[in-house]
């Protein structure tokens, strides 16, 4: 590293940093107006200016990455949505609620000026049930003559009320501090794998593509076993599932079966649940209509799952109703739509007749395998040199940038950062990912490229 120009206390750092593990989740909860999505701007910052773009596919984001005192952390966003038929209480209920399931620490906020209201209360009631740790946001004070009404929130029960202006930043750093004191530093479950308890797969995809129906196949065919696992704390709300001679843990199965069926905001709900599965999962199956075109709702479903860096499966459902045709022009389709996740491994499934359901399982180790998968830097490095020196970097203004040397700084998906002499164009990325996959296979994974340039 040091010949090449790169401090050696900076190359490790940039590896660490590339390389985190998954993060902790931060679920923002609270009423509407109270002010949630102008504190997750806050919370974010100038840090959503960097995301990554990927062309074609529209963004429904519920998370973000948001960092604090050098910690990153996710955090899920429950603004944005609108009171529904059930009313004030049950919509703010059922959105906390999915949220506080995909969270290990929760920051609810209650608007100061208003004080606790009922439906503050009956927040309080969940989050008293589900345990996890909570700071009081006491928004909307904007200025020290507000305090006294932060005081007043003492009254819930949930401890110190942090008295803090979302719109102005008063008060949100001390905030912050509290928060990071309560987040664990990984989420709550560490991710399994050998000897780690069974593998968790998000089961996930739009109204009526067939998630109950396919859950029921393989809960009723296969044997399910209840509570019988010994060492594994299990949530209600997943299933324990053999399949293929192993156990799996299919994640937020409740939220399938539950189906509840909202008229306005569903689309949200929707979001949410899924947001909350891929979160808890390792790998996401989004399961697609085979018999309908290939939507803007499955894109960001599959958008989801490969932005939250998970594992994936691509499964077409209703098989059995396709005739010549319609399999000519899905083909088609799929090629010109789900481009991006060409390399997601592809089942043919149907929940109906049980085609194809046996391949469900090596797909899915398929995917895992890739998400898993870490290549030694000496293999990479040879792989790198031989790349650079048969299709070099475009010249610009004079100067050829250079890939010097790289590593692969963590798994699950992978994560590679390559140190250069200069700025890396965008297509060149693109191309050094495409021939990565070609030389490594990384199937059913999403990877990350990071480049660092020498100063
Ligand atoms: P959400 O529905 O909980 O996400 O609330 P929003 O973040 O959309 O905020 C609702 C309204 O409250 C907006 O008009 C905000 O500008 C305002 N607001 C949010 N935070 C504060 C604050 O700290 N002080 C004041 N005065 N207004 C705020
Ligand atoms: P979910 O909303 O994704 O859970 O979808 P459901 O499991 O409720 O299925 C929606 C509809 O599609 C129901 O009428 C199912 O009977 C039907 N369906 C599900 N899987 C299949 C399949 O493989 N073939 C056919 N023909 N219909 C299916």
């Amino acid at each position: 590293a040091r010949e090449e120009g790169f401090d050696l206390e900076d190359v490790e750092g940039a590896i660490e940093e590339a390389g985190h593990g998954p993060l902790p989740v931060l679920a923002v909860v609270g009423r509407p107006n109270v002010g949630k999505s102008t504190l997750v701007n806050r919370f974010i910052g100038r840090r959503e200016a960097v995301v990554e773009d990927t062309p074609g596919v529209t963004r429904d984001r519920v998370t973000y990455d948001a960092e604090w005192s050098g910690r990153r952390f996710k955090v899920v966003d429950t603004g944005g949505w609108e009171q529904d038929v059930l009313g004030i209480d049950a919509s703010v209920a059922a959105q906390a609620e999915y949220a506080i399931e995909a969270a290990d620490a929760v920051v609810f906020v209650v608007d100061a000026t208003v004080g606790a209201t009922d439906t503050d209360e009956a927040v309080v009631r969940l989050l008293r049930k589900a345990g996890k740790p909570v700071v009081l946001c006491a928004n909307k004070v904007d200025g020290p003559s507000g305090e006294s009404d932060a005081a007043m929130l003492w009254s819930l029960g949930l401890g110190e009320p942090h008295p803090v202006s979302a719109l102005h930043g008063r008060g949100t750093g001390d905030m912050l501090d509290a928060v990071l004191e309560v987040l664990p530093d990984a989420p709550r479950e560490s991710f399994g794998g050998q000897g780690g308890g069974p593998r968790r797969v998000a089961l996930i995809g739009r109204p009526n593509v067939g998630k109950s129906s396919l859950l029921n196949k393989v809960a009723r065919e296969e044997r399910v076993v209840v509570d019988a696992l010994a060492g594994t704390t299990r949530d209600p709300v997943d299933e324990i599932i053999e399949l293929g001679g192993k156990t799996w843990r299919f994640v937020d199965t409740a939220g399938i079966r539950k189906r509840v069926h909202l008229q306005q905001g569903a689309d949200y709900y929707a979001s949410l649940r899924t947001a909350a599965a891929v979160e808890k999962a390792e790998v996401a199956v989004v399961l697609l209509d085979a018999a309908d075109s290939i939507s803007v709702q499955d894109q960001r479903i599959i958008t989801m799952a490969v932005d939250a860096g998970r594992a994936l499966v691509l499964a077409y459902n209703k098989w059995d109703t396709l005739d010549e045709e319609r399999r000519y022009y899905l083909e088609r389709e799929i090629e010109s739509e789900l481009g991006q996740v060409a390399w997601a491994p592809r089942v043919n499934v149907s929940a109906r007749t049980g085609r194809h359901m046996e391949k469900l399982v090596p797909a899915i180790e398929t995917a895992l395998a890739g998400w898993e998968t870490r290549v030694p830097t000496g293999r990479l490095n040879a792989f790198l040199g031989e790349l650079v020196a048969s299709h070099p970097h475009p010249v610009r203004g004079g100067k050829q940038p250079r890939i010097l040397f790289g590593t692969q700084a963590g798994t699950k998906p992978p994560r590679f950062v390559l140190f250069a002499s200069g700025f890396i164009e965008h297509g060149y990325r693109r191309y050094i990912e495409r021939r990565l996959r070609e030389e490594f296979g990384f199937e059913g994974t999403p990877i990350h490229v990071s480049v660092r340039v020498r100063e």
